[in-house]
């Protein structure tokens, strides 16, 4: 535990504190200026009760600004965990330890086996004021929320934000679209088979991806095991089975761009009963060019690998038929009824600092934005993914043992230009004859990759991820340049 010291941390805390003050002036000023409206609150007592904003905002900033954890970890409002005095502790990022986070453990693995998509924290610690979320105890108690005489499980503020998004990238058509969020896109991802999958008909619909693929597909039509959908695995073996493709459905779903390899991919199968179900997580500038609006039927999107909020647990359908939208708000209504009104607000708020970001500098293009990067969400994500991309490249660049998955540059109407491969994971493939368990090799290197059969693929690859903290980031650095330099052969 380490209180701050950096002046630049000091300046930051005045000028919010600042901030705070002036806005509470203004708002007071505003409010006695204007006369009384029907449910304004203007009493004494209302007068009062503001400030527990300002005590809430303290409490928050005092627990934030007050830790700097060696730069190594972080202290929450919620942070539970404290020193032998009753005092908080750091929470440490993998690898370090210690009340303050100061201790590297040098045997730890480089665990780059999770896609979690922490790497803009950085972003929004520099944007905190204009993303910061303020919830009344009060606020949106009801299960559901009121849009005009209309019940809803989606707050239209968060509706508009998510079309205004998709617009400001033109990464998805949303126009005469209909959206439906969903507890993360992973809730989304059966919420569609069973919107797609035929009523009362004799047969199941049959679930496909074309191999390697996002594990989770598989992983949950085989935990839920319906009687309306079966898993059928890799959907490259059904293109010449026109028989079965003729007589029943098939889902197809298909990750564009693909994790893991991270290529615009399209789907395999044709035929009046294949319905394609585009996993969009990827579809933004961090990760890839935009070449066109994607417009789909059915296309998720997740708030996790836009912002990096994977905690929040919010993902988005957008889908082009009624009926098919009808189905997976019912899915969601029936599961879990809808999506927490505190992460809509989280959401609503973050999407809003990325829009107003651009709002307010107007870059076209990628150079426009570098001065201002700290504030313009896909010009930064981009920046970091593209240094990370070209560090591991290098790495792997003149390897006979390791091969990595060879990518394009590609067309972005974002940034107005061809942008170079940045991709959320890397994809490598063990060469060796002998080395034909690749995750092992990688675990003997000190790195926890995720074994290519979890994407229905060979054991000879592993799929890096990339997203991490920096912290993370590095140590993994570390490890592949001695691996890859390194001339044992680990045979399994
Ligand atoms: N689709 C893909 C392709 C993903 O990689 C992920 C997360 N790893 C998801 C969906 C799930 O995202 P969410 O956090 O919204 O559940």
């Amino acid at each position: 535990m380490v209180p701050r010291s950096h002046p630049a941390i000091f300046s930051q805390k005045f000028s919010l504190t600042s901030a705070l003050l002036v806005f509470s002036l203004v708002l007071n000023g505003l409010l006695l200026l204007r006369p009384p409206k029907h449910g304004q609150l203007l009493s004494d007592d209302n007068w009062k009760g503001m400030g527990w904003t300002r005590k809430a905002a303290e409490e928050a900033e005092a627990v934030s600004l007050q830790y700097q954890c060696s730069g190594h970890g972080y202290v929450f409002v919620d942070t539970f965990i404290t020193d032998d005095n009753g005092s908080l502790a750091c929470e440490c990022n993998a690898c370090y330890t210690g009340l303050d986070c100061s201790q590297f453990l040098p045997d730890c693995l480089a665990n780059a086996n999770e896609g979690d998509p922490i790497f803009l924290e950085p972003f929004w610690i520099a944007n905190a004021e204009a993303a910061a979320t303020v919830v009344p105890a009060w606020y949106r108690m009801s299960y559901d929320v009121k849009d005009g005489l209309e019940i809803s499980l989606i707050s239209p503020e968060l509706e508009k934000q998510i079309r205004a998004i998709h617009e400001l990238v033109g990464n998805a058509v949303t126009q005469g679209r209909y959206i439906v969020l969903g507890t993360g896109s992973l809730q989304l991802i059966n919420a569609a088979v069973y919107s797609l999958s035929p009523f009362h008909a004799p047969n199941s619909s049959q679930v496909v991806s074309a191999s390697p693929y996002y594990g989770a597909f598989r992983d949950q039509i085989e935990m839920f095991d319906s009687v309306e959908s079966v898993w059928k695995g890799d959907a490259r073996a059904w293109i010449k089975q026109t028989e079965s493709l003729n007589s029943s459905t098939f889902i197809e779903f298909v990750t564009s761009p693909n994790n893991p390899k991270g290529i615009l991919d399209e789907s395999v199968l044709t035929g009046n009963n294949v319905r394609a179900v585009y996993d969009h997580a990827y579809y933004w500038p961090h990760y890839t060019g935009i070449p066109r609006p994607a417009d789909e039927d059915v296309m998720l999107f997740t708030l996790s690998k836009l912002t990096g909020h994977a905690g929040s647990r919010l993902g988005w359908a957008i889908v082009k038929d009624y009926d098919v939208y009808k189905r997976m708000y019912m899915y969601v209504r029936v599961n879990t009824f809808g999506v927490s009104h505190d992460t809509q607000l989280r959401a609503t708020r973050l999407l809003k600092a990325i829009i107003n970001g651009y709002r307010q500098r107007q870059p076209k293009r990628l150079e426009d934005g570098q001065t201002n990067e700290k504030h313009l969400l896909f010009h930064y994500a981009y920046r970091v993914m593209r240094s990370r991309w070209q560090r591991v490249e290098r790495i792997f660049s003149g390897s006979d043992r390791f091969s990595l998955q060879s990518l394009e540059p590609g067309n972005c109407t974002f940034f107005r230009r061809v942008t170079g491969p940045s991709p959320a994971y890397a994809w490598v493939k063990c060469e060796r004859e002998e080395e034909r368990e690749c995750a092992g090799v990688f675990e003997k290197g000190g790195i926890i990759a995720r074994n290519g059969k979890a994407f229905e693929a060979d054991r000879r690859y592993v799929r890096l991820s990339l997203i991490k903290r920096e912290d993370n980031f590095e140590l993994l650095e570390r490890r592949l340049r001695a691996l890859v330099s390194s001339s044992a052969i680990v045979t399994y």
